[in-house]
């Protein structure tokens, strides 16, 4: 079967590699209909992270059609539409019972030389009935893209509103116009925000997050962003902060543009970062909080909100390519020429 691979920074190759087969009783086989490119993938394009000799595999969103199931598999059949968060999980551990699918004592991650990525004609799936996720409308090719969201940018845009703790009547800003950004616009007006600020300069991505429901726009970065954001809250700051890039910059943005007593939601995986233990922190009483979502906690409360059309987040792909083109479309990412790339299959 042919796999995404990465080499290096700005090596990545479609490859033939052994199929995806059953190892463990608990696994499924996926044939995948539906992957997409994360942001987070373009930190190892951009020469952040390990590459192992025989690279490495890419991808962790992606939906599938259920191809073969383990011995020990009892919830997931054979020929199911089937949606993959990107970390695998048993659904059964203490930390899943809690809401922590992330840290499954038997879990892990798609998207390495263990387990393989999504960005490949099929892939095997851990903990299979804890991980894998029926789709009721998994046939209805317009409604592909928004359920694909819900794998990673949809449910982390959540988890960012949810560790902010959005709700009604709040002043929400969002730091970040990538699709998990927007995203988190999507999330903060579902979850009932007064005003959403989102933060970007890119005019496609700010047009789109006006539509998602963004009531401001931050274009400025740094201290002139902190001081508008000032100027938009009465001087007193946000509510919620859903810090959606991950750099030491947009999560110093996010500490002084949260007002006192306020939360800042962080989802973009942390590269550079440092947080100071006093000031803002400590002496504004901030909640720092967030981390990987737990997308399985949340994906059954998302789905019918796709499914009725309330919120509408695959419109966060504006390009789709075949695999055959996996190599342009994340240089297509890189240079910020799409949001964020679908693969039809
Ligand atoms: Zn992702
Ligand atoms: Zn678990």
């Amino acid at each position: 079967m042919r796999a995404t691979m990465i080499y290096g920074a700005g090596d990545v190759r479609l490859e033939n590699v052994p199929d995806a087969h059953i190892k463990e009783s608990t696994d499924a086989v996926i044939r995948i209909t539906h992957a997409s490119i994360c942001g987070s993938d373009l930190w190892p394009y951009r020469g952040y992270g390990e590459y192992p000799d025989n690279g490495r595999p890419m991808g962790h969103e992606a939906i599938g059609v259920v191809e073969a199931i383990g011995t020990d598999v009892h919830h997931i059949k054979v020929g199911d539409v089937v949606a993959m968060p990107f970390a695998f999980s048993d659904g059964t551990c203490v930390h899943c019972l809690e809401g922590v699918h992330t840290s499954c004592v038997h879990g892990g991650f798609f998207g390495n030389p263990e387990v393989g990525g999504a960005q490949a004609e099929a892939l095997r799936i851990p903990q299979a009935d804890g991980t894998l996720v029926p789709l009721p409308g998994g046939r209805d090719k317009a409604l592909m893209p928004s359920l694909l969201t819900l794998t990673d940018v949809m449910a982390t845009g959540h988890h960012a509103a949810v560790t902010a703790r959005v709700s009604p009547g709040k002043i929400v800003a969002v730091v970040g116009d990538g699709a998990v950004g927007l995203c988190g616009v999507i999330a903060a007006r579902r979850l009932g925000a007064e005003e959403i600020i989102i933060m970007g300069r890119h005019p496609g991505r700010i047009a789109l997050a006006k539509e998602f429901g963004a009531t401001n726009v931050v274009s400025e970065r740094d201290d002139a962003a902190i001081e508008h954001v000032r100027e938009l809250t009465g001087g007193y700051g946000a509510h919620a902060v859903l810090e959606c890039v991950g750099t030491d910059s947009s999560m110093q943005t996010a500490l002084h543009i949260a007002r006192p007593g306020g939360a800042i939601g962080r989802v973009g995986a942390p590269h550079g970062v440092n947080i100071p233990a006093a000031d803002p922190t400590f002496y504004s009483n901030l909640t720092i909080s967030g981390g990987p979502a737990p997308v399985r906690a949340y994906i059954e409360s998302l789905i019918p909100d796709v499914m009725e059309g309330k919120i509408q987040p695959g419109r966060v792909f504006d390009r789709v390519i075949s695999l055959n083109d996996i190599a342009d479309g994340y240089r297509a990412m890189d240079q910020r020429e799409a949001i964020k790339v679908m693969i039809e299959f």
